[in-house]
């Protein structure tokens, strides 16, 4: 893309009204602008980032056999009397009559909705275990949005359900589900730690929350330090491997972890104290096994292999896809702007020409621009009549890990600048070293 045919509409001033840094970068690198209260329009680069943490999330959903679909945002209101949620749910339902005074509304979680769909079709265990998932729309009409894309009443969600014959089954699903959000997260760069949480009103006993770690976050959480060392990194799963997935749930979730909804102090006090922290977290996910519960009130049921009919063993899961922005933000950023990590970034890198309408330079800055477009990659190219030191402020605030200076003074050496945005280095190269450097970055991204 180049820019000076983009739409990027960077703000100079830092907006008054955002309180945390997450939400004033996404304001001022015109990534979202506000609708209503907790309501945004997704900006072009806004745009850019919601879709690939949604291309993370489908890739990591596929690799365990979970299967997409899509609900409908507006849902019928009987579905929800079956289940008795209609009344519990309260006022952060958005409730809206049709033209006929038929009750609906906007829907703020989607486990009735797809137990329908379970059972309209599914009688038989042969088909089970079966995931479902979809990324969708959510309405939550929440006291107080606030954070931007943080706390929203409208915002995007991962939610999938797991449907299968026995507890066994689907206490396997839930290790499922733990371990491929915690791969999500790391693709993402984000350290994500499952804390045990308290499971509100969608029910339930077993359940974690997965949290990133920031002052800005709204969760209190209380941890053994142990817990940070542990990562996922590049170690093959077979998801169909029951030992495996449990093995992994154990190594990260034994060690003390929980929300402030299920601290329990004289728990916590048996970890040594030089490993005892409590902090803020942002919650990113969280998965449930309830049971079932939704499949005894709505009966959802199969015949199992001795001819009986059961209740399906259930269980949801959710990731914030658009709450994600806010929280990479939040952990990757510095006085400048944002830090992409590579995995989201809007563009792989960016072109600045320091002297735009030199012969030389313009023709460098479209060659670097042509071949990285050839290699699949996605750059963003600064070409517009401006100075040096705004083109340096407008790349550092969008955060593009990668930047590539063309100037007329380097060209007569043979070379230009590549700079880490994370580290602020700067290497001379030439052009050629430049593209293949780039292209293997972004080899295994
Ligand atoms: P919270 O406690 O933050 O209100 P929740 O526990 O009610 O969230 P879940 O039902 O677990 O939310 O939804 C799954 C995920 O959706 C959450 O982990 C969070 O990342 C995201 N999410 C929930 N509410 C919001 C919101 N108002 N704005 C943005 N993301 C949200
Ligand atoms: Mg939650």
């Amino acid at each position: 893309m180049r820019l000076s045919r983009y739409f990027l509409p960077v703000l100079k001033e830092t907006p008054a009204d955002a309180q945390i840094v997450s939400h004033r970068l996404m304001l001022r690198a015109g990534m979202i602008k506000q609708s209503s209260a907790g309501i945004y329009n997704w900006l072009p680069l806004g745009l850019k980032v919601l879709r690939k943490i949604e291309d993370i999330v489908h890739e990591e959903q596929a690799k365990a056999g979970h299967i997409p679909i899509l609900m409908p945002t507006i849902q019928g209101a009987d579905l929800w009397r079956e289940s008795g949620r209609y009344d519990d749910y309260g006022d952060e339902m958005l409730r809206i009559k049709d033209r006929h005074d038929r009750d609906m509304l906007f829907g703020p979680t989607n486990e009735e909705a797809v137990t329908d769909i379970f059972r309209s079709y599914v009688n038989s265990y042969k088909a089970l275990p079966l995931t479902l998932y979809q990324i969708q729309w959510k309405f939550r009409d929440e006291r107080r949005p606030r954070f931007g894309v943080m706390r929203g009443r409208e915002f995007l969600m991962k939610d999938g359900y797991n449907f299968d014959l026995t507890k066994e089954a689907a206490l396997h699903a839930y290790n499922r589900h733990l371990v491929t959000y915690l791969r999500t997260y790391e693709r993402m760069g984000l350290q994500a730690i499952p804390m045990q949480a308290d499971g509100g009103p969608v029910g339930g006993d077993y359940t974690h929350e997965f949290l990133v770690l920031a002052e800005t976050g709204e969760s209190e959480v209380f941890y053994d330090s142990d817990v940070t060392d542990i990562t996922l990194g590049d170690r093959d799963i077979d998801f169909d491997n029951v030992e495996q997935c449990e093995a992994v749930m154990n190594e990260f979730t034994t060690k003390y972890a929980r929300t402030d909804e299920t601290h329990d102090e004289a728990v916590f006090n048996e970890v040594p104290e030089e490993r005892r922290r409590s902090a803020r977290g942002i919650e990113v996910g969280q998965i449930f096994y309830f049971g079932t519960k939704y499949s005894d009130a709505m009966g959802a049921e199969v015949v199992n292999d001795e001819g009986q009919k059961v209740p399906v063993h259930m269980g949801s899961h959710g990731i914030g896809v658009s709450r994600l922005l806010g929280a990479i933000i939040e952990a990757s950023h510095d006085d400048k702007g944002i830090i992409w990590p590579e995995g989201v970034t809007p563009f792989d890198c960016g072109i600045v020409n320091l002297k735009q309408g030199d012969e030389e330079a313009d023709a460098a800055c479209e060659g670097l621009y042509d071949a990285l477009v050839a290699a699949s990659l996605d750059p963003l190219y600064d070409d517009r009549k401006e100075r040096a030191g705004g083109k340096f402020a407008t790349m550092d605030l969008i955060g593009l890990p990668w930047r590539i200076t063309v100037g007329p003074r380097g060209l007569k050496n043979g070379v230009v600048e590549v700079t880490s945005r994370k580290t602020g280095e700067s290497i001379e190269m030439s052009p050629e070293d430049a593209i293949a450097k780039i292209i293997a970055i972004y080899k295994d991204v």
